[in-house]
């Protein structure tokens, strides 16, 4: 026990971001080079930050495309969250077969293009129907479909929910990077907040394109105003005029979205 006891405060200690440089200090100053531990590398940059500035405008022609995160990858890794409800409080699950992220994913994504097209918006959602797509290069795969639509330039945008309790990090924009920051991801950050551009080494949306929105933790008032069926509806309605007003900013020099986006 005693020869493991550091090894396993060492590794306690390099679990929680922000302790880890501090207990590097203590070890450095009191330890002979010869015995330092070698370190494992420290976490990926956790926490929201930004670290860009969305400029890019689209081809006015072309709809903001909409996507509920996880949509096609349920049952197999990357379902997203069970939400606190289900997760820790043992609640049954909104829906049979998918994540309550995906649940409110569907529902929140919906009601932004609903929102947004009564709004003057050129905005369509994108479901590939099937919940499970095994390979992420099938055609019909919400990053296949999301990637071809950033590739003709025009503005993808997937909608999650973030994990519950310390997995979580909360509301906030994660810019696709393949074509540079977008003019609407910069109008999304200043009304939910924004991650690093490279958070999480940049994830696999991102890469192809595809900016994703967290609209919040799946825990706590947030997660009961949307499953209370007395205030759902209203929830989902003031999650959706947000984030279409953040839109309507990010285009409001007429240079995206052409004739469709009237102020
Ligand atoms: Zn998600």
């Amino acid at each position: 026990m005693g020869r493991f006891a550091p090894l396993l405060i060492l590794l306690l200690f390099t679990a929680v971001p922000g302790r880890a440089q501090g207990l590097l200090d203590v070890l450095n100053s009191i330890g002979a080079p010869s015995r330092r531990p070698s370190l494992p590398p420290l976490p990926a940059q956790r926490g929201r930050g930004k670290n860009w500035v969305g400029s890019r405008s689209h081809d006015g022609a072309l709809p903001i495309l909409v996507m509920a995160g996880h949509a096609d990858s349920q049952r197999i890794e990357g379902s997203g969250t069970p939400g606190a409800a289900v997760g820790l409080g043992g609640a049954a699950p909104m829906q049979p077969g998918i994540t309550d992220e995906l649940h409110w994913n569907l529902l929140t994504a919906r009601r932004v293009v609903e929102v947004g097209q009564r709004e003057g918006l050129n905005i369509r959602f994108y479901d590939p129907g099937m919940r499970t797509i095994v390979d992420a290069t099938d055609p019909r795969t919400n990053w296949s479909v999301g990637a071809r639509h950033a590739e003709a330039g025009g503005y993808a945008l997937e909608i999650h929910y973030d994990a519950y309790g310390p997995d979580g990090i909360g509301p906030g924009v994660i810019p696709g990077v393949l074509y540079g920051f977008s003019r609407f991801d910069e109008a999304l950050a200043a009304e939910f907040g924004a991650f690093p551009w490279d958070h999480r080494d940049i994830l696999g949306g991102p890469r192809l394109g595809i900016s994703l929105l967290e609209i919040g933790k799946l825990e706590g008032s947030l997660e009961n105003a949307l499953r209370d069926p007395l205030r759902r509806e209203a929830t989902l309605d003031a999650i959706a005029r947000r984030v279409v007003q953040a839109l309507r900013r990010g285009s409001a020099d007429g240079a995206v979205g052409g004739t469709a986006f009237q102020q």
